[in-house]
């Protein structure tokens, strides 16, 4: 029988002829295809093992729509496609930075800069001319000294008390892990001889058992709980600087470890559209029955704004003393750091979060510390039964060698910072000694051993300068530049794999491997475009590399300015 003529089978034979000569020669696009970014004549490092180098990149609204050549990549841009040209620059994926204290950094940004005051006289110096900018009254916060840049003598109230006696002052060594009170701020919180020391902290005194200023640790509540709150105003300027700050560093994705105030600042620019960093934000382990309500009631959030980790502590710092090992200090041999939690403490709540389905990232340096954890972690996972729970170790710092064989069967998160590595390594084995120093920053034997290296800053204790945090993990060249071949230079790795630690790690720190991280169809547009290579450069030039371009969800949201 001959076939009739049916005008509706022609029509959607000619559809059907026109999409498949475009699929394979790629037409034209018409407007619902059309890329909305691309990125052209660049040498991406796409994170995609399937596919880990390309030339250009087409992006839609906040998504990639394709990865490949300049060809394909062109044949995707219409009229209002806005079209970068890398000029043969590298563009990775945006940074994720999975350790940072950002509210507390975005502050610092505007207070008074201790960090590099190379003497005391500097040291006084500096607060005096800060005192004179600000109201009476109000607190002078943050700092960030170090006394070992003047020959390590911890600095007194009275070396300050003449300059602030209007304002007073609780400002932190740059770890965190100790404050200097001046006798305003001492005054305010009722400091006296009489007051007593508290558990896992330490209050220092003169001879007459005076307290001096300087409070570690868990004392540091006796000034804190009486720091007026700044205003949500100065809160949410915080904020905004630091995001200036760290766009331009080529961050696209940040993971706080903060407190449910940061919470209610991030919520605040998330609802005016203002965040252009994205946000990963845990809470105290602590108030780990207030996440589970919240997390029932509201979800776990958004692309910009998610919530859903706890962060705790085992114990203090290296550099205050108050990290927990096994065996004492090499400079202090009566004292070997302490916990600032209790194991029961820790292990009822790490056990009642994770059975809520929450994540657990906590901070813990010395082995002693770090075996307790893993002892803990082990004994929740075989109680709670098997699952994707990613327990995370942040810092993870002085690892016992013998721990190493469990670390590798326990598919953990090392959430590690490597500029710490070259910062503390000017002055760590005087503290721990040649051996211990081996399993140190470990980042190689981490790799080794099975973990997912999650890289982050812990801004601001460090910069939050990725690049310098590659060159770091790197080179291991520390920033006296006593150790041009490296300190503990087996603990050396590749830019690769610092990258992917930076990028990738980062992503699967917080559940994000799928859209963050990693350059491929239906990622988020989250990139940022490089002056250098750093694959191929010095590695030694790693540290000068500036960020040209950071896009996030495909909205650029720096430039470097024209010179
Ligand atoms: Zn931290």
């Amino acid at each position: 029988m001959r076939s009739q003529f049916n005008p509706l089978k022609v029509t959607l034979c000619l559809v059907f002829l026109i999409a498949t000569i475009c699929f394979f020669t790629g037409c034209k696009s018409n407007t619902d295809s059309a890329a909305t970014l691309a990125v052209i004549n660049a040498r991406i490092w796409t994170g995609d093992p399937d596919q880990p180098w390309a030339e250009a990149m087409a992006v839609k609204g906040e998504e990639i729509l394709f990865v490949g050549t300049n060809q394909e990549v062109e044949k995707l841009t219409g009229e209002g496609s806005n079209v970068i040209d890398a000029k043969g620059k590298m563009v990775t994926p945006g940074f994720n930075d999975a350790h940072i204290h950002f509210i507390d950094g975005g502050f610092g940004l505007s207070s008074v800069q201790l960090r590099d005051a190379k003497t005391r006289q500097e040291f006084i110096d500096r607060i005096a001319a800060f005192a004179k900018t600000i109201p009476a009254g109000s607190w002078i916060l943050n700092g960030d000294w170090d006394h070992t840049n003047w020959g390590g003598e911890l600095p007194k109230a009275s070396w300050i008390d003449s300059i602030t006696p209007n304002h007073p002052v609780f400002i932190q060594r740059l770890d965190g892990h100790m404050g200097l009170a001046n006798t305003a701020a001492m005054n305010l919180s009722k400091v006296n001889s009489s007051t007593k020391d508290i558990l896992g902290g330490t209050i220092t005194r003169d001879s007459k058992g005076i307290p001096d200023g300087i409070f570690k640790d868990n004392a540091m509540s006796v000034i804190y709980k009486h720091i007026t709150e700044p205003s949500d105003d100065l809160k949410d300027r915080a904020l905004k600087a630091a995001m200036d700050y760290v766009v331009e560093r080529g961050v696209t994705s940040i993971q706080n470890m903060g407190t449910w105030g940061d919470l209610e600042v991030f919520r605040r620019a998330h609802k005016k559209k203002e965040l252009k960093t994205r946000v990963y934000a845990a809470v105290p382990l602590s108030s780990w029955e207030k996440l589970v309500e919240e997390v029932e009631r509201s979800g776990r959030g958004d692309s910009y704004l998610k919530i859903g980790g706890l962060k705790g502590f085992v114990d203090g710092s290296l550099g205050s003393h108050t990290a927990a090992f096994q065996k004492a200090f090499s400079d202090t041999p009566a004292d070997s750091g302490f916990m600032v939690t209790t194991t029961d403490k820790l292990y009822t709540a790490i056990s009642a979060a994770d059975k809520a389905g929450l994540q657990l990232l906590i901070h813990s340096i010395g082995d002693k510390a770090i075996r307790e954890l893993l002892d803990i972690f082990e004994r929740v996972e075989k109680e709670n039964g098997k699952k994707d729970r990613r327990f995370r170790i942040e810092h993870f710092q002085h690892i016992a060698p013998a721990d190493f064989p469990r670390i590798a069967r326990m598919n953990l998160v090392a959430s590690v910072q490597p500029y710490h590595a070259i910062d503390d390594g000017r002055w760590a084995e005087k503290i721990i000694g040649p051996e211990r120093i081996k399993t140190t920053y470990a980042f190689k034997s981490l790799l080794d051993n099975k973990t997912i290296l999650a890289f982050g800053s812990d801004w601001f204790v460090a910069p939050p300068t990725p690049l310098e945090g590659i060159y770091a993990a790197v080179t291991r060249r520390t920033i006296d530049d006593q150790n041009p071949g490296g300190w503990v230079p087996e603990q050396k790795i590749t830019v690769e794999q610092a990258l992917r630690a930076y990028t990738s790690g980062a992503a699967y720190a917080s559940f994000d491997e799928d859209k963050k991280g990693v350059l491929k169809k239906n990622a988020f547009a989250d990139f940022v475009v490089l002056d250098n290579d750093i694959t191929t450069i010095d590695p030694e030039k790693i540290r000068d590399v500036k960020v040209l371009t950071t896009v996030v969800g495909g909205k650029v949201v720096y430039e470097q300015p024209a010179k």
